[in-house]
């Protein structure tokens, strides 16, 4: 009989990915390039966020669609990693990638899928893992790590405590209240505060199984914050550049530290902690892409430039199709003061530092 998960989708023996020139594992420019990442990119999601740059993949009627979307099963992921990372020369001459990064869409669509990714880490070899220097990073919107309870958490992951690697489940938060959750992933009004809830829990939950499993690790990052040029710049004097999904009864963009629920401060603070010797007192941040750095990227933008709770600098200043709303810029700067932005480079190569 088939078995679906809590958001619906059915429960296989197989995983999702999007594939690449019919490649599940391939490398990219991530990090210092030479060497970059090896990736593999998750297909399916149980959210559908505006902004997302994978939106063809990820949001569940597109990936339905999508040519480039296929299931895989364990055995063929196992063979196709294991085949990339001895076989194709590392780029640059390299010994190692900078690291192996799992993103998406969303990896643990329920708690079979988080089984299986497990289950194929534990399958690769020793001799392997120095290659993609003993790093992994998995990228989630944690749902699912807030809903299992924690120590079944703590025993999903156990069969990884004694491998020579290190994964960091990378949390990625949708705004800093269930209202920002809401409109940021299109999720139902009757949902959105569990949901909002489950992936902050996430974040304690990983904490805790870091706590019995070392080399199982967690980091949480802003998704969705404001323009990426503004965040790289550290100051708003690029006014075209200016782009945020704010609070029109207020004109706080989100994630304005007024607008931040106790459960959001709660996980800042821990993270903060947790990372001052790298990070100092910011908070990760990723930005909604807003120039041809990353092309793939901009159709996240598209998608957003028509919501009523999003500020569009271009529109605002080049095109003069929006009035400008004064308040909305000054409260900007207070943003810059609490996060940093998480350009891989800086972010993830200190992550695994
Ligand atoms: S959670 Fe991530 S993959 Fe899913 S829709 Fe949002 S941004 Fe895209």
């Amino acid at each position: 009989m088939k078995q679906f998960s809590l958001f619906g989708e059915e429960i296989t023996k197989t995983l999702k990915f999007k594939v690449d020139n019919g490649k599940i594992v391939t490398n990219a420019e991530c990090g210092p390039t030479p060497p970059g990442e090896v990736v593999i990119r998750s297909a399916f999601c149980n959210l559908r966020c505006i902004p997302c740059f994978a939106y063809n993949y990820s949001w569940h009627e597109k990936a339905k669609k999508n040519k480039k979307v296929i299931c895989v099963s364990l055995d063929r992921l196992v063979d196709e990693f294991l085949t990339f990372m001895s076989r194709i020369p590392i780029p640059g001459n390299k010994s190692s990638y900078n690291w192996f990064r799992i993103l998406g869409g969303e990896p643990f669509l329920n708690k079979k899928s988080l089984e299986h990714y497990v289950y194929f880490l534990m399958k690769i070899p020793e001799d392997i893992s120095p290659r993609f220097n003993n790093s992994i990073l998995i990228q989630t919107n944690g749902i699912l790590l807030g809903i299992i309870d924690k120590d079944e958490l703590k025993a999903v992951f156990s069969p990884l405590k004694d491998k020579p690697f290190k994964v960091v489940i990378e949390i990625s938060i949708k705004g800093s209240n269930p209202e920002e959750f809401k409109i940021i992933t299109q999720t139902h009004a009757s949902v959105a505060k569990k949901f909002y809830e489950a992936h902050m829990i996430a974040c304690e939950n990983m904490e805790y199984v870091h706590t019995h499993i070392s080399n199982i690790d967690w980091t949480a990052v802003a998704g969705f914050g404001i323009g990426v040029t503004n965040l790289i710049v550290g100051n708003y004097k690029r006014k075209e550049y200016i782009k945020t999904f704010y609070h029109p009864a207020t004109n706080k963009p989100f994630y304005h530290p007024d607008c931040w629920d106790d459960r959001f401060e709660s996980i800042y603070g821990l993270h903060v902690e947790k990372y001052k010797i790298k990070f100092g007192d910011k908070f990760p941040m990723f930005g909604i892409e807003d120039r041809l750095r990353w092309k793939f990227a901009l159709c996240g933008l598209k998608n957003c430039k028509e919501h009523e709770c999003f500020y569009d600098g271009y529109k605002v200043y080049k095109e003069q199709s929006k009035p400008r709303i004064v308040e909305l810029e000054q409260y900007l700067e207070d943003i810059l003061r609490k996060f940093f932005f998480g350009d891989p480079t800086y972010y993830y190569t200190r992550l695994f530092r």
